[in-house]
């Protein structure tokens, strides 16, 4: 790894003129995504800016239809908050499943949207429920904010400090997770809200995205069995040693009809 800066700002506006400042800043959240990086030498920064511990980062509260969590909000913190256990239960089970115990007490929210890694949890809950995702400087639809493959609509120097989830009427997430690691072989987050029925797909290699045809399934009937005969292709997926890409697609449609169940459809 190689030397670099280290910053504690006392609070956003600082972090942000921080990274500006210099040659590669990063903003540090609970480093479990970006040490391994740095560590793999993938990622050299000359600023590691820290962020999770913010104050304004921090929190969750309910803000008339929405669930509001900040950025330096840890995966714990989510998945043991009686706010969110009551407005979005399934994010909070979500939230309990990623990692171990060590990464959901260091690991934040901001930290997972930002990275993007494409098994991660947190970006089908954001893309499924219809987030917005707050930055220093804008709010961005979690529609227009994943890009494909750790690659974001973020700007370099950009720092999430809020992520805000309309309260659906109906949320769940099923996951079937590698057994080591706990990351998504594939995740599916099933939504019904005021924009209907949303699905979205983590795991299957190119980033998170939406299932059109799950969508329509299951907006004529919010069941399980309304997705029976539904085929997911396994065009683009990938194929790895955890699983082949037609398994993964496989995977897609039993993960869902396990979320619409757990919703009581
Ligand atoms: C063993 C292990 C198992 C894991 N299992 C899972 C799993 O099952 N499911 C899952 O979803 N994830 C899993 N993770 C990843 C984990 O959830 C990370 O916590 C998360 O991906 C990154 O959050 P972080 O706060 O640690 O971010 P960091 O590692 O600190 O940062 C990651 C990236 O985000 C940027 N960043 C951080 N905070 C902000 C911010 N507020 N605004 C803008 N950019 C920011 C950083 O600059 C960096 O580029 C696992 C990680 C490990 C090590």
């Amino acid at each position: 790894m190689n030397d670099f800066s280290f910053h504690t700002p006392q609070d956003a506006a600082a972090a942000v003129a921080a990274v500006k400042k210099a040659t590669e800043g990063k903003y540090l959240g609970g480093g479990q995504s970006l040490l391994p990086v740095m560590k793999l030498g993938l990622a050299a920064p000359t600023d590691l800016v820290s962020v999770g511990r913010l104050a304004a980062l921090r929190g969750i509260k309910v803000e008339g239809k929405d669930l509001v969590i900040g950025a330096g909000t840890t995966h714990a913190e989510v998945a043991e908050s009686a706010e969110v256990r009551k407005a979005l239960p399934g994010l909070a089970d979500l939230a309990a499943h990623i990692g171990d115990a060590q990464v959901r007490n260091r690991g934040t929210l901001g930290g997972s949207l930002a990275h993007d890694d494409p098994s991660a949890d947190y970006p089908a809950a954001a893309l499924a429920l219809g987030a917005t995702i707050v930055t220093d400087r804008r709010s961005i639809p979690a529609d227009q904010f994943f890009q494909g493959l750790y690659q974001t609509a973020l700007a370099a120097d950009e720092l999430i400090t809020a992520v805000r989830f309309p309260i659906p009427e109906k949320a769940a997430y099923a996951k079937f997770a590698h057994p080591a690691s706990k990351f998504a072989l594939v995740g599916v987050m099933v939504v019904k809200g005021a924009g209907g029925v949303r699905v979205a797909v983590t795991g299957t290699g190119n980033g998170v995205f939406r299932d059109a045809g799950l969508e329509k399934a299951l907006s004529g009937k919010f069941a399980a069995s309304a997705l029976d005969g539904v085929a997911v292709k396994a065009d683009g997926f990938a194929s790895d040693g955890f699983a082949s890409a037609e398994y993964r697609a496989h995977l897609v449609g039993v993960m869902a009809r396990r979320a619409v169940a757990a919703c009581g459809g």
